[in-house]
């Protein structure tokens, strides 16, 4: 069996057995992978094996039968490079954290490579550790995923009438439509919800006031709620800490 070396984060831990863990691991070279790392947590007279958790950071070595296939993948090796330590010091920054792993998780297919968007969620893990403020780190974290599986929304024009820079009295976001509804259309649209000017600009990346990154939040969360038909895991809780 080919075996692939990667560096991998663990976007989800599901316990197997006493001794056995099923993971999600996100590696950097090819996407996301569901793996059982069997023994794991079975410790030997020379080798401490703590399980993997939630968010830590590793070089692993998988077995893989073939690229693609359905089945687990094995966890032959890891080795942690990145424990999550400063992100367990605050409610908050680990809500953040693992609110943006789920996320990765639901939107990414197994095996479809994304190290633009692995880059983006170590360097996000890594300044969550630390951060004092966790909103201004997570926006542009959901505005990158969504834009490298291919569904950022369209913020640029009304994407039913085409109408470029829309003004911001009447704007509206329709995530079935994927984008902003100018006050012209808006009332042709039921799934649909208000986009104020300084939500906008802070959608947009030009930075904004603590009330506006939680209004961009609040709509990418919407929207990807939107894509995957279900409540986004920790949205609101985060939201209820976030400062
Ligand atoms: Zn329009």
């Amino acid at each position: 069996m080919p075996a692939l070396k990667d560096d991998a984060i663990v976007l989800r831990k599901l316990d197997y057995s006493e001794s056995s863990q099923v993971l999600a691991l996100f590696t950097r070279q090819h996407g996301k992978a569901r793996v059982i790392a069997k023994g794991i947590k079975r410790s030997t007279k020379t080798r401490f094996a703590p399980a993997l958790d939630l968010l830590d950071a590793g070089t692993t070595v998988l077995s893989v039968r073939h690229p693609r296939q359905e089945a687990l993948a094995i966890l032959t090796e890891w080795t942690q490079t990145r424990p999550a330590g400063g992100l367990r010091d605050s409610l908050e920054r680990l809500y953040a954290a693992q609110y943006a792993a789920a996320l990765t998780a639901d939107l990414t297919e197994d095996w479809d490579p994304h190290p633009a968007l692995y880059d983006a969620l170590a360097d996000l893990l890594a300044a969550l550790s630390s951060a004092p403020a966790t909103l201004a780190l997570l926006v542009p974290f959901q505005r990158t995923l969504l834009a490298e599986v291919g569904l950022q929304p369209d913020l640029t024009r009304c994407v039913a009438c085409d109408r470029p820079d829309p003004p911001a009295a009447g704007l509206h976001f329709s995530s079935h439509e994927g984008g902003l509804i100018c006050r012209d259309c808006e009332s042709a649209y039921y799934e649909k919800r208000g986009v104020t000017a300084e939500v906008r600009t802070a959608l947009i990346g030009a930075g904004g006031t603590p009330r506006a990154l939680r209004g961009a939040f609040e709509l990418l969360d919407y929207h990807a709620a939107h894509l995957t038909g279900r409540p986004t895991m920790l949205g609101r809780a985060y939201l209820d800490l976030s400062t």
